[in-house]
């Protein structure tokens, strides 16, 4: 592993803290603020499984364009900021991504794009969303304006598609709100079928821009390996993935299931998990498009079981009406996957005041050099 690498934006750059320790110090500071959160279950954490290669690991790569004095740059927001850092070569980001950002850079300001300004409301381009396929190699490049007018549109994408053969897709969002939020709702694909493929756990998967998939695709078929792993499932079993996104857990989980429910809100991911299960040709999983609490409360009016509940709610955590309403149903066991431990942690106390008991408790890390890490509870019904 290559240690100690020092950033040249490390000082300015929010995303990572790569210049302020090396991996195994990042480790050792996420274990021990796990240690200190879980403590009231009096349920030891496993050690975090972390990545073996913990750079260029993000498959998933978000920069913004901003005008600094004559030229506009394409980079990453400053921590707590607005202010564009343009960073090049990203350490933490994939090297294709990276290769991207710099051509994208250099045509914006050789077409002379005007970039969106926050503050006036000005301007067109606003960020770049770009996904790679971890094992297929596809890239998907997202450009994302303030509006539909885009002059130049088509010299540019020729312009980055010549000198990027390996993009398989691009498309052009439209996001004209004054936000924070990188993604509008309208999206035009403008080259190749508009998502890309890759392969995870044996499955392969479509995956579009508006679609939640891991950042971190080696670690996530870690993270799923180890949530499958520990809720044991068997032939006979019924499960209920909940906020199942695109169906990956859905998926990989339904080899070894009698069926598989997944339930999910977002239509984008909702459309992905269908065709995934199609392009899989796998029978025995349904999935249902609806908010997760408002399907629990309904299982539980209607009597519905299940065997295994596996949950990966958003960083807000999952709500006490979904905990309270599952605890009716009362499968036998609850695989609780988190990108949040601290709402974690608020949710298990729920389920523990529902009568179930935490057995393991596993972090897995899927964002090295940052404060974030997955953690993965098992828990029974005493
Ligand atoms: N299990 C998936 C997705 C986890 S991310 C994976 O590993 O890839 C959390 C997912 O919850 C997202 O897909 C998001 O769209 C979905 N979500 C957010 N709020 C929800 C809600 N109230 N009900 C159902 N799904 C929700």
């Amino acid at each position: 592993m290559k240690k100690n690498i020092k950033c040249p934006y490390g000082k300015d750059c929010g995303a990572c803290h790569i210049n302020d320790c090396d991996y195994s110090q990042n480790i050792a500071v996420k274990q021990e603020k796990l240690n200190r959160l879980y403590e009231p279950f009096k349920v030891s954490v496993n050690d975090i499984i972390a990545d073996e290669n913990p750079y260029n690991y993000r498959y998933k790569v978000i920069a913004t364009f901003q005008k600094s004095k004559k030229r506009t740059n394409l980079g990453i927001y400053q921590e707590n900021s607005h202010k564009v850092v343009a960073v090049k070569d990203c350490l933490i980001q994939n090297t294709v991504a990276n290769e991207i950002l710099i051509t994208l850079e250099n045509l914006v300001n050789s077409f002379k794009i005007e970039p969106y300004n926050e503050q006036t409301g000005y301007g067109l381009i606003r960020h770049v969303l770009i996904r790679t396929g971890y094992n297929s190699k596809e890239v998907l490049v997202c450009l994302v304006c303030a509006s539909e007018r885009f002059p130049s549109r088509k010299n540019l994408v020729n312009a980055l598609l010549k000198k990027h053969p390996n993009i398989t897709t691009v498309t052009c969002n439209i996001n004209n709100r004054d936000t924070s939020i990188v993604l509008g709702n309208v999206e035009k694909t403008i080259y190749g079928p508009g998502f890309i493929y890759d392969t995870l756990c044996g499955k392969k998967f479509r995956i579009s821009s508006k679609s939640f998939y891991q950042v971190n695709p080696k670690q996530t078929e870690v993270l799923y390996k180890t949530a499958i792993d520990l809720a044991n499932i068997n032939k006979n079993e019924t499960i209920l993935d909940c906020y199942s996104g695109i169906g990956t857990i859905t998926l990989v989980a339904s080899d070894n299931a009698l069926k598989v429910t997944g339930v999910e809100l977002n239509q984008s991911s909702i459309e992905d998990a269908i065709k995934n299960q199609q392009i899989n040709k796998i029978n025995n999983v349904e999935f249902i498009k609806m908010d997760a609490t408002e399907f629990m409360l309904k299982q539980a009016r209607y009597g519905n079981k299940y065997d295994v509940v596996i949950l990966d709610p958003p960083r807000d955590g999952s709500t006490d009406a979904f905990i309270n309403s599952l605890g009716k149903l009362i499968p036998e066991r609850v695989v609780y996957i988190s990108c949040n431990p601290e709402t974690q942690v608020r949710d298990l106390k729920t389920f523990v005041n529902n009568g179930y008991k935490i057995l393991v408790i596993q972090p897995v890390d899927l964002f090295p050099f940052t404060d974030h890490v997955e953690s993965v509870v098992l828990m029974m019904k005493k």
